[in-house]
């Protein structure tokens, strides 16, 4: 299988270099060159199959012989080694449950896929690769434990000091061994803007073999198709006209359900759902895309202002706005929106919907009153009590946190404090 960029489809890469390299020269995005829709033999079979082996299908469908069959069902048994159960919220409702990975949000899935595959894809290699990663508060979390003693690899996280949760923040900071991270003196942005400086850099690059972690790379799309598949068998016997609503800030998990829907999983509709941050959904309400700087909001894992993978989606449309909105429809809400449907949902269903979560809930909400005939899978894309100080207060009560999150507050923080001055981080890694 080969890679095209969105900005060129005449380059053509190989799935290693797609995944070393994260964005192509041209500043567009990798994708699939030819996205197959599975067999009728898969979709009969679908029913009995397990989460691992569903997943082995779709990927070997996606990636081709990339990767020689038994190698790459080793790196799936070992990523996706958890579930994603359909938990009924109501009668036409479910959530589907992505926080059941090491750092309780669905970037698991994508962290620990990509991190078993680059370091297959980097056996054999003598030189140390160094993974640079900026991260607003998930992504940083799932990588690290992704490559966690992963021999040969060394990831350093760079992360806006006072803007991550505070257990977020010890997910990053408290695992030590090849994982290093930069409590940066500003924002997510300037993380990011860091992180891009130190890939054009010569001097950098020459001393370091670097590679990057961020949501656009390839390696963490493919896995999260698995689970629109994972979710549909679960439902697909009792339910029709299924809809999937995704709580969304750069867009890759929708991305990823847009593939699946191309490789023939008969999706009825998708719903974009975000907080204020709405260029998205105003796109598609109508045809004009107006990126612009992100706002603060509760669900701060979706605050963005210029979607990544908006690219993508353009490129699976072939552009074409009154198609893209056939399929997709968007929804946002403000905050204290969201924070009466944690507390309704809470109340009425006894489901407890973390901020993300609820958006998406919300979203779904107002599409099923226009679609009474439709069920809606909300994708509940974090584990509540990873922002446990606002889930308190929203809901005036303490709530419960899992065992291996709540072993973290014990753990003590090791950060390497770092301005958001180029000149330091740039002395920083020559030193190192
Ligand atoms: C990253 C994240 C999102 C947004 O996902 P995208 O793929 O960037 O759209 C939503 N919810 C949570 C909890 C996240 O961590």
């Amino acid at each position: 299988m080969q890679l095209y960029s969105t900005n060129n489809p005449a380059l053509r890469v190989s799935l290693k270099e797609a995944i070393f390299k994260g964005l192509p020269d041209d500043n567009g995005l990798f994708m699939p060159e030819h996205i197959q829709e599975l067999s009728p033999a898969f979709f009969a079979a679908l029913p009995q199959m397990s989460f691992p082996d569903l997943s082995f299908a779709v990927a070997s469908n996606l990636i081709g012989h990339s990767i020689p069959p038994e190698d790459l069902r080793t790196i799936i048994e070992k990523a996706i080694n958890f579930p994603a159960p359909v938990i009924p919220i109501d009668e036409n409702t479910g959530a589907l449950e992505l926080f059941h990975g090491p750092s309780l949000a669905f970037k698991d899935f994508g962290g620990r896929f990509m991190a078993e595959t680059m370091s297959y894809l980097n056996r054999g290699e003598d030189r140390e690769l160094t993974i640079l990663v900026a991260t607003s508060g998930d992504t940083g979390g799932a990588v690290a434990a992704g490559f966690y003693k992963t021999p040969g690899i060394r990831v350093i996280i760079l992360y806006p000091s006072g803007k991550v949760s505070p257990l977020q923040e010890k997910q990053l900071t408290t695992l030590g061994e090849n994982i290093t991270a930069l409590e940066v003196n500003g924002t997510f942005d300037d993380c990011q803007a860091l992180v891009k400086k130190a890939f054009l850099d010569p001097s950098v690059s020459t001393r370091h073999r670097l590679s990057s972690a961020n949501s656009i790379n390839i390696a963490r799309l493919i896995p999260q198709s698995f689970y629109y598949f994972e979710a549909y068998k679960q439902v697909m016997e009792a339910h029709r006209n299924i809809v999937f609503t995704v709580p969304s800030g750069n867009f890759g998990n929708l991305t990823a359900g847009l593939l699946a829907k191309k490789m023939g999983l008969p999706v009825h509709h998708f719903i974009a759902a975000t907080n204020a941050n709405d260029v998205v959904p105003a796109y598609l309400n109508t045809g004009n895309y107006q990126p612009r700087p992100s706002v603060r909001t509760l669900s701060n894992a979706m605050d963005v202002g210029n979607p990544s993978n908006f690219a993508r989606m353009l490129d699976l449309y072939s552009s074409t706005w009154n198609i893209m909105k056939e399929d997709i429809s968007g929804y946002a809400f403000d905050d204290a929106t969201t924070e009466e449907a944690v507390r309704t949902v809470f109340h009425q269903d006894k489901y407890l919907l973390d901020p993300h979560g609820a958006v998406g809930y919300l979203a779904w909400k107002k599409y099923h009153e226009a679609h009474p005939d439709t069920y809606g899978i909300v994708l509940e894309t974090a584990h509540p009590a990873k922002f446990l100080e606002d889930m308190e207060r929203v809901l005036g009560a303490s709530i419960e946190v899992p065992e291996r999150l709540a072993a973290l507050a014990d753990k003590t923080k090791v950060a390497i404090p770092m301005g958001k001055d180029y000149a330091d981080f740039q002395a920083w890694l020559m030193g190192i």
